[in-house]
């Protein structure tokens, strides 16, 4: 099959495109899915310059995300069929720990990321367990579903399982850019939230208005924790999404209100109604797998990155 082989860690060059890798078998459990659609996250270019300390087996396959149609049934997988479409959560989880029974299956001891620890997405057959599978409606292309599962998954988690986000509430999301303050932006539009963003790109921030956004800050214009506590009746904002960092996290502090929450992202489902709309920046074919990731790193790109496999 075709896969994106990382055989070393370093700048793009690193990523191979070959026709010749082995065709996975599903065990028990588990389908193989033909991949149709594959995005990009910054992890995936977090994987291939890698870090100090990393012991990832190489060749590795770099992806979290696909959408595709499933091609083979494992033993004993009951109501999936062949051909059904699927989009994948890249959680890989043990199922069976006290914090997988309890529906907290990012804290699993066993807990991995598909093209992180294990191999990925960016070929065109993969597997994976039922337990990961979503059914994807009829309406939603595969790399809208692809684009959506990875950031919105995390976006999900962090508002509304960890952040408690409850309508009438306020939101500053610093950040204008990416999959996952995209994301963020729609959910606590869709919330009922009051949002505010922070950025420092005029088409990234227009673009954020038009996702919903209700207030925008230029923080190349002014102090932009300090604009939070002006526009706020000096009090700050009930929840600041942060997944800057050690850059923000003072202003953020600085703008919450007393009591309030910083969401720091992490890792980690909502529904598919049509109500969240993924964002899709850019699509390559899988062999200019390389010059997509170009496209991320430069960091120009509103919205996901996606390759079509
Ligand atoms: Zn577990």
């Amino acid at each position: 099959m075709r896969a994106v082989l990382l055989e070393q860690h370093g700048p793009t060059d690193a990523l191979k495109v070959v026709s010749d890798f082995p065709v996975p078998e599903p065990g028990t459990g588990e389908v193989r899915i033909r991949v149709r659609a594959a995005a990009l996250n910054r992890l995936d270019i977090w994987v291939r310059n890698g870090w100090p300390g990393i012991k990832l087996p190489l060749p590795h396959i770099p992806g979290a995300d696909a959408a595709g149609d499933i091609d083979k049934l494992g033993e004993g997988v009951v109501g999936w069929n062949v051909g059904d479409r699927v989009v994948i959560d890249p959680g890989i989880s043990c199922g069976h720990c006290e914090f997988c029974r309890s529906g907290h299956e990012n804290l699993c001891p066993e807990f991995k990321i598909m093209g992180e620890d294990i191999r990925g997405t960016n070929a065109e057959y993969i597997v994976i367990s039922v337990r990961n599978l979503l059914k994807l409606p009829d309406h939603i292309s595969y790399a809208e579903a692809a684009a959506a599962s990875l950031v919105y998954l995390t976006a999900w988690h962090s508002l509304i399982t960890r952040g408690a986000l409850r309508a009438g509430e306020s939101v500053l999301i610093v950040g204008a850019g990416g999959g996952v303050n995209t994301a963020s932006i729609q959910i606590a539009k869709l919330a009922g939230a009051k949002v505010y963003v922070v950025g420092s790109d005029a088409a990234k921030l227009a673009h954020a208005k038009s996702l919903g956004a209700d207030e925008l800050i230029d923080r190349t214009a002014e102090d932009w924790s300090k604009a939070i506590f002006a526009r706020t009746n000096r009090q700050g904002v009930d929840v600041v999404v942060d997944n800057v960092g050690k850059e923000t996290l003072f202003g953020s502090i600085r703008s919450v209100k007393r009591g309030g929450r910083i969401l720091i992202v992490g890792n980690t489902s909502g529904p598919f109604e049509g109500k969240l709309k993924p964002v899709i920046g850019a699509t390559f074919p899988l062999e200019q797998v390389a010059q997509a990731h170009l496209a991320l790193e430069k960091g120009d790109i509103v919205g996901k990155v996606v390759l079509e496999i």
